[in-house]
Parts: C-alpha cells; structure tokens; sequence
C-alpha cells in the first residue's frame, strides 16, 4: 500500500479533509490510499538485553478484522500487543496505527493509544471503585467527559456484557469472568477502533471462560477490528479471519484461520497445533 506523510507535503497541509477523504486531526497523520490497513508494522524488532523478543516482525490487520495470535509461551505474543500500543518502544522498524506512525518523538503515542483498548489476563481493575467507578474514572480523565454523560456510558456498556446488576459491586465481589467483562467494557468506554486481548480467558476457571469469550463473539460482530492472543481454538475457528502462528519473536506462518488450523505448512505450526489441539 501506498502511504505518503502528509507533514512532508507543503501543499497538502492545511487543506480541509473533504477535499482529500481523509482525516486530518494530527499533523503526522498518513495518507491512506486503496484497501485500509489499521495496524500496520514493518520489520519490528525488540531486544531485552541480548534476548531478541521480537526479530523483525511484519504483518497488517485490515479494519474490522479478527486475527488470532498464537505461539508458545516465550515467543514475544505479549511483547508484540505492548510495542503496538507505546507500553514498550521498539528498536528497529515502524507501527503505523490507523494512519499514525507510532513515534515516540512526534507524541503521536497518546494519540495512538486512545485509539487502541487492551484486555490483559489481569484484570487490573481499581479495588476501591466501583464497577460503575471503574467504567467512569478513565472516560473523565481521558476523554475528559462529563460525569452524567460517563455515567451513561458506563450503564449502556455494563448492559452490553451482562452486568448492568453490578453497577455498584466492588471488583471483589465479583467473580473472574465478570471482573474480565469489566476490563473489557471499561476498555470499549474509551471507544477504540482497536481491540488488543492479551490471553484474556487464561487466568479464568474454566466454567468462566465462556462468558468472556461470548463478549468478545458479540465484539467481532460488530465489526470492531481485534488483535487476540489466545490458545482457544474453538474461539479462533469461530471468528477469526486470520490467525498468525509466532516462535521466537518471528512470525513463522500466517493465513486463513481454516487453512492454517487444517492444513499448517511449517512443522513449528504442526507441532505447537497438536498440542494446543489435544
Ligand atoms: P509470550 O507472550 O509469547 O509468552 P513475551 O512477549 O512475554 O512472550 O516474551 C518474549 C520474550 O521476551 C521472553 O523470552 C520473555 O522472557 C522476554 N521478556 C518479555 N518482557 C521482558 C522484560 N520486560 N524484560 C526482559 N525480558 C522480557
Ligand atoms: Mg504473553
């Protein structure tokens, strides 16, 4: 695909966005051209010390897509979510996010994450507030809202993940796969145009997994574009467009979610696909 900086283009700076079709809320902003790639990385790379995590890692996720991550423990799964939304920086390469390129240097990086919601295997949630509270406090700070209108918000969302009842519980009150349907309310709070789920159902009972998962089914129908690092294949199989399938820090196979569950290719994928599978 074809991008062009549109802060390198004098004639185009400062010209009204319908005149170009394209948005113009920051001045680093790309332009984008034919078939839209909302998360776009080209040759990342990322060291701790002298552990390669990730050894030049390229792909891209189209606007509404599915695309499960798989690969076993080590292979730099959740080190890819944390350099796509800022949590960690890179060392080589480039992250386009819908259009933004993600550099430190240009603060685009605030802008970057406000776009993206990420639902860890933690839940993280504030102890001391409520479910409500939870949902409220980063719509406030962040997205500087007032408290009716948050409130509002809140109340739709709880409603959205079954648990418009416990509005006024307190996390510990909750079981783990509310508490999870929590995080990820309070992320959609924030109204990204991403999704990053860091094995959300892997902390959870195994009576609770559903429940989490079933929100997420309802969020991929909707069209939002997700990035899901998870080991349930019956998830992967039921909506997934794509899954990637990484092993030390490389991405080793990537494809149509029923190619590549039925038909790997490469014996990394095979191997790690029958024991995940069993
Ligand atoms: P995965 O999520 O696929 O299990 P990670 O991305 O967590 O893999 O880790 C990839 C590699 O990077 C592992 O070898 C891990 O030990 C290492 N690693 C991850 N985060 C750090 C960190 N903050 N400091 C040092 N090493 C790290
Ligand atoms: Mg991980």
């Amino acid at each position: 695909m074809e991008l062009v900086d549109r802060s390198e283009i004098p004639l185009l700076r400062g010209l009204h966005p319908s005149t170009q079709g394209v948005q113009l809320d920051a001045p680093t902003r790309l332009l984008q051209t034919a078939n839209f790639m909302i998360i776009e990385t080209k040759q990342i790379s990322k060291k701790f010390g002298e552990l390669i995590a990730l050894d030049g890692v390229t792909f891209e996720v189209e606007k509404g897509e599915v695309v499960v991550l798989i690969g076993p423990s080590g292979s730099g799964k959740s080190t890819l979510l944390r350099c796509l939304n800022g949590l960690e920086k890179i060392d080589s390469g480039e992250i386009i996010i819908d259009g933004l390129k993600l550099d430190r240097d240009k603060g685009n990086i605030h802008k970057v994450r406000e776009e993206i919601g990420m639902v860890f295997q933690e839940f993280n949630l504030f102890p001391h507030l409520t479910v409500s509270g939870n949902l409220c406090l980063a719509q406030e700070i962040v997205r500087k809202r007032n408290k009716s209108d948050s409130e509002k918000i809140s109340l739709e969302l709880l409603h959205k993940v079954g648990l418009f009842n416990k509005k006024d519980s307190f996390p510990n009150q909750l079981s783990g796969g509310q508490q999870q349907r929590v995080a990820i309310a309070r992320a959609l709070a924030m109204n990204p145009k991403i999704m990053l789920f860091d094995e959300p159902t892997s902390a959870l009972d195994p009576e609770m997994i559903g429940e989490v998962l079933e929100v997420m089914k309802i969020l991929a129908k909707e069209g939002m574009t997700m990035l899901v690092v998870t080991h349930e294949i019956g998830f992967a199989r039921e909506v997934a467009n794509r899954i990637i399938f990484m092993d030390q820090g490389k991405i080793i196979e990537e494809g149509k979610t029923e190619n590549i569950l039925n038909f790997p290719q490469n014996p990394r994928t095979i191997a790690f696909l029958s024991k995940v599978l069993k």
